[in-house]
């Protein structure tokens, strides 16, 4: 017997191998590729538990319940529908009395009632619910042998505590299981969050950012356009409401930025008071357009400092083109250089690099 409990143990510690690698790897994997490889590694584990029955007291009993019941609760009916027509139709090829029964009172009905009852808070603490649900589970499972079998209640009665006791404790197992997997994806997903994001705007950090934008390089087929903004007299506001009301404003502009990010369209906080944009757009007049409209919200935004105090900020914009050969840090130098343009140029205004060619022909023609 302990063998065989052993190896059911096995069973499920390998099938949940298995699906964390298959999660693991769920971005990448196609839709179709994922449910294929889902049902198949979940009928795997179902059928070969049939073949591992636990013995007790002269009866076998096994535990492909679970899997279903677990299938059933953590995802959804298209995953789960196919993996119990597959096993169900593997296991009434066995033929032998009670594979009907076994097939409606062991599968069907634990798995359905599992997808009809547990559609949410499947991720809560809560540990009762799913002692219940395994309860009920194993209630409909084993209970109708009293009626099928002719001495059934007797057997019910010799084998009910071993049997609620091995389905109890292999689901524990495997929710232990899934449960720290969870905690440790939450962990992971916090330090992410840390490691790309600023802690003050939680906007992108700069080495993220251009991770970001390296990717969207390669993948998008559209211009590219780097932008460093700068707010103006950042300064003096610091100076005159306070290093907290200036914290607060860069939470609020980041927060505007943020309504304007898409697919093709990524804000970095590049450092103190600066941020630095990227938009991948069919042409510099689309990409200049696009500043206006954030620039425009931004001065048009009355900024609350305290309950009876208010104030406007501008922000000064430089675009550049990132053109095929030319690195990142290239097209932030040129960014930058028509950002400085737009200070000296009297604030809250975006320039270009076209703008930036103009002024030297307009020096060179003025001497
Ligand atoms: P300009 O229009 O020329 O950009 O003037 P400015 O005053 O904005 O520029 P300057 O470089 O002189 O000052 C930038 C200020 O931004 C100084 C610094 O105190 C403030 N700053 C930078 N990072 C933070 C931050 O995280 N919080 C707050 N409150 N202030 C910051
Ligand atoms: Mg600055
Ligand atoms: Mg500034």
């Amino acid at each position: 017997m302990l063998q065989s409990i052993l190896s059911n143990l096995a069973i499920i510690l390998l099938l949940h191998l298995v699906v964390h690698r298959i999660m693991n790897y769920r971005k990448s994997l196609r839709n179709y590729y994922f449910f294929l490889l889902i049902v198949l590694t979940f009928s795997v584990a179902v059928i070969t538990m049939f073949y591992l029955p636990i013995e007790f007291d002269g009866y076998r009993v096994d535990l492909r319940m679970i899997p279903l019941v677990f299938l059933a609760y953590f995802s959804n009916w298209k995953l789960t529908l196919p993996v119990l027509v597959i096993s169900s139709i593997w296991y009434s090829f066995e033929g032998g009395i009670g594979t009907t029964p076994g097939i409606i009172f062991g599968m069907i009905g634990p798995t359905l009632l599992t997808l009809a009852v547990y559609k949410k808070n499947k991720y809560d603490s809560c540990y009762f619910d799913k002692i219940l649900l395994i309860t009920i589970c194993w209630f409909i499972s084993d209970f109708p042998i009293v009626f099928i079998v002719p001495n059934g209640l007797d057997i019910f009665q010799r084998i009910f505590i071993w049997r609620y006791a091995a389905l109890i404790g292999a689901a524990s197992v495997w929710y232990a299981l899934v449960l720290f997997e969870i905690k440790r994806e939450h962990l992971k997903n916090q330090l992410e969050f840390v490691a790309w994001h600023d802690s003050l705007t939680k906007l992108l950090n700069r080495n993220k950012f251009f991770e970001v934008v390296e990717v969207k390089r390669e993948k998008s087929d559209v211009n590219h356009y780097l932008a460093m903004a700068d707010l103006d007299h950042f300064k003096k506001l610091n100076d005159t409401y306070g290093h907290v009301a200036g914290d607060h404003i860069l939470i609020e502009i980041s927060d505007i930025f943020r309504k304007y990010e898409c697919d093709l369209v990524k804000v970095g906080r590049y450092g103190g008071e600066e941020f630095i944009i990227y938009q991948g757009q069919p042409s510099f007049e689309q990409a200049v357009l696009y500043l206006e409209a954030i620039q425009k919200e931004i001065r048009t935004t009355l900024f609350c400092i305290d309950q009876d105090i208010a104030t406007h900020v501008t922000i000064s914009i430089g675009v550049a083109k990132l053109e095929n050969d030319m690195s990142l840090l290239e097209a932030v130098k040129q960014a930058d250089r028509n950002l400085y343009m737009a200070k000296e140029n009297g604030r809250d205004q975006i320039k270009t690099s076209a703008d930036q060619i103009k002024s030297t022909l307009t020096t060179v023609g003025g001497e």
